[in-house]
């Protein structure tokens, strides 16, 4: 049987503000985070392309999925170089899954308003990001963010 395969696309959002310390420091960046509630792992905003609207593009998938797992609005700046990919089982079904992302920036939102699928949303300093993430091939995209210059 061929592996089923899947795409979505996602967010890796940032902001500028005031860090977890509280000190005034109005420059750091902070990343936004958030907790899987079935899987519990710590991951970027994602979803299925195609799944809500159809015919919903890669970027206004990515854009929609992170308003609604994070109650966040952003804009791209960039998309990602090299999509996430990875293997995964379900009932007993391979799957091969590949995600977009996208760097972005915040405009608005609260992330108090978040939908069910995220069990915990957080704003993280930049260099507390890849200890959170659970996955490895996150954590390679994070560090593609990384190597941008156009956040900083
Ligand atoms: P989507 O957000 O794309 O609609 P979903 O929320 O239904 O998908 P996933 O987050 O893709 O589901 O999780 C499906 C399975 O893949 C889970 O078992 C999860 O632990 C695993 N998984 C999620 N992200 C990764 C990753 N980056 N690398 C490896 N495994 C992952």
């Amino acid at each position: 049987m061929p592996i089923k395969r899947e795409f979505s696309a996602g967010g890796i959002v940032y902001k500028k503000g005031k860090g977890e310390r509280g000190k005034v420091k109005d420059k750091d960046t902070l990343w936004l985070v958030c907790q899987h509630s079935q899987h519990k792992g710590w991951v970027f905003p994602k979803g299925l392309i195609g799944d809500h609207v159809e015919g919903e593009s890669v970027e206004n998938t990515a854009v929609r999925e992170v308003k609604e797992e994070t109650g966040v609005t952003a804009e791209i700046i960039q998309k990602l170089e090299k999509p996430v990919q990875y293997f995964y089982s379900f009932q007993g079904e391979k799957r091969l899954k590949t995600v977009y992302y996208f760097l972005m920036k915040y405009i608005k939102g609260d992330i108090t308003k978040h939908d069910f699928e995220m069990m915990a949303v957080e704003w993280l300093e930049t260099e507390k990001v890849l200890e959170r993430l659970s996955y490895q091939s996150d954590k390679e995209a994070f560090n593609e963010v990384l190597k941008m210059k156009n956040w900083d």
